[in-house]
């Protein structure tokens, strides 16, 4: 290497030889890019491929197939918006079935809540727990909580078998592909359904409607034919492909903003919170131009 000053050659140390990106391609038209300083752990489960890498920005983060899905250093907004937001639209949530979710983000968030008296998980990858549990101890802290009940499966298998029912279902599934693209299709939304209590909440990740605009005009037009409350939020995500990611917000009864819970958000503790407060609840279901007209 020259050294720009002297016009010398420079011995070149290892710092300046590691120039190694991630790239999380969308289309191969364009691309996320996180400098990376090293890969932590890798493995192929039974379900898919798992990767921690180290990145400069964001720290470790937890990469399947090939997609990042969160980082220790990451706004924690997707975590927060998933759980928080209906939690405070429904007036009593006791019992919570979190799909997915193996991060542990979602379940830790929804414990915040001392009013949750079980939530249970239905994630059907094991090792994508195991690996989080080992490299993310904060995030996954609500997995070690006595009210959350772990049970390693198809999402779909437990919604069809199960007999309980619950006050919310979260969706926190991957992409609408290998593992969890069954549980984007109207059949499986209606199972859930089934298996809401009568005045019950879901909430489902539907992707970026800036990059995967025919999937989200799909799926919302399943969702309103099953339920009669839908609404679309969003939140900031930098780490996601667009960076713009929006949930579905489906209910029997509650309404998100009419219903908003004042007084429960004031008195519970989420003062470790980096992105939810109470006025992002109500603006997080303003949509861009572009948004109305893909979901009318
Ligand atoms: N925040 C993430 C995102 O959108 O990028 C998603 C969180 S989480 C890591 C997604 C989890 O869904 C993965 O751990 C995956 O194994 C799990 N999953 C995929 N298909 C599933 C299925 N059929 N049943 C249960 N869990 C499933």
């Amino acid at each position: 290497m020259i050294d720009q000053k002297s016009n010398q050659i420079k011995e070149e140390s290892m710092d300046d030889l590691w120039n190694v990106w991630f790239t999380e391609l969308h289309e191969g038209k364009s691309g996320l890019t996180f400098k990376v300083n090293r890969l932590v752990e890798s493995l192929q489960s039974d379900f898919q491929r798992i990767d921690i890498i180290e990145t400069e920005e964001y720290g470790k983060a937890l990469v399947l197939y090939g997609s990042l899905m969160v980082a220790e250093g990451d706004t924690g907004a997707y975590n927060e918006m998933i759980s928080h937001v209906p939690l405070l639209a429904h007036p009593d949530p006791k019992e919570v079935l979190v799909i997915g979710g193996g991060d542990g983000g979602c379940v830790t968030n929804v414990l915040k809540h001392p009013g949750v008296k079980r939530c249970t998980i239905c994630e059907i990858d094991e090792k994508v727990i195991e690996v989080c549990r080992r490299h993310f101890p904060k995030l996954t802290s609500g997995l070690d909580d006595p009210r959350c009940r772990i049970k390693i499966g198809d999402g779909k298998k437990f919604i069809e078998t199960t007999d309980e029912t619950f006050d919310l279902i979260i969706l926190d599934l991957s992409d609408p592909i290998g593992p969890a693209a069954e549980l984007f299709q109207k059949s499986f939304h209606q199972s859930v359904f089934d298996r809401l209590n009568p005045d019950g909440i879901m909430v489902a990740q539907s992707e970026s409607p800036l990059f995967n605009p025919e999937t989200v005009k799909a799926m919302y037009g399943n969702l309103r034919d099953i339920f009669p409350i839908v609404e679309m939020y969003s939140c900031l995500m930098p780490i996601y492909p667009s960076s713009f990611w929006s949930f579905a917000f489906c209910s029997n009864k509650y309404h998100p903003l009419k219903d908003f819970q004042a007084d429960r958000y004031a008195q519970t503790d989420l003062s470790d919170c980096n992105y939810y407060n109470d006025e992002i609840h109500k603006g997080s279901f303003a949509l861009p131009q572009y948004v109305r007209e893909l979901l009318k």
